[in-house]
């Protein structure tokens, strides 16, 4: 079976969209061209199409361009949620945290991008459905950009969705608007 997005998943991305606007589009040009760190998931079908959507969105140009520092855990951000069921390791969140803090600490990049992507297959396997997983991105991100702003570094919450054939205009990559995506509600 390919891994294409599922009807549930490719309904609830579509209300974040069009219902909630919680999903915005990025246009080229809104990052900085600069060094960042990109805390993601590192399914093999999708990264290689974020991290070239990024390349285009930052100005780089081609993907080796791109000047990315990828501590990258199934999941994502995601991850960093203690209470996930994301997490199959009890306590496993506080070592990615560490790592988390590491990085950026030992890069002294200024630049980080919260990954979360739509469908993501670590998800699926451990039951996470679509809204609880955007549910601990937030948690996730929160935690990072915490730490983040008293060094001035700036985080931006970013999620891939991989539309395969549900949509004209193929994959894209929007900026998350969790307030609007009412998941306090949930
Ligand atoms: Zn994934």
């Amino acid at each position: 079976m390919a891994f294409a997005l599922m009807d549930e998943e490719y309904a609830y991305v579509r209300h974040l969209r069009k219902g909630l606007h919680a999903l915005q589009k990025i246009e080229p040009g809104f990052f900085s061209p600069i060094e960042t760190i990109f805390f993601g998931c590192p399914d093999f079908r999708r990264l290689w199409d974020i991290l070239n959507h990024q390349a285009h969105l930052c100005g780089c140009g081609e993907i080796q361009n791109l000047p990315v520092h990828l501590p990258l855990w199934h999941g994502g951000v995601a991850r960093l949620d203690p209470d996930s069921e994301l997490n199959i390791v009890p306590g496993s969140s506080e070592v990615f945290w560490a790592e988390a803090k590491a990085a950026m600490d030992l890069t002294g990049i200024k630049q980080v991008l919260a990954l979360t992507h739509f469908p993501c297959g670590w998800a699926r396997e451990r039951g996470v459905k679509p809204e609880a997983l955007l549910r601990s991105h937030e948690i996730g991100f929160k935690r990072l950009q915490a730490y983040a702003e008293d060094r001035g570094i700036i985080v931006y919450p970013t999620v891939h969705v991989a539309y395969g054939d549900l949509a004209p205009g193929g994959n894209k990559t929007y900026l998350a608007d969790f307030d609007k995506a009412l998941l306090r509600a949930a």
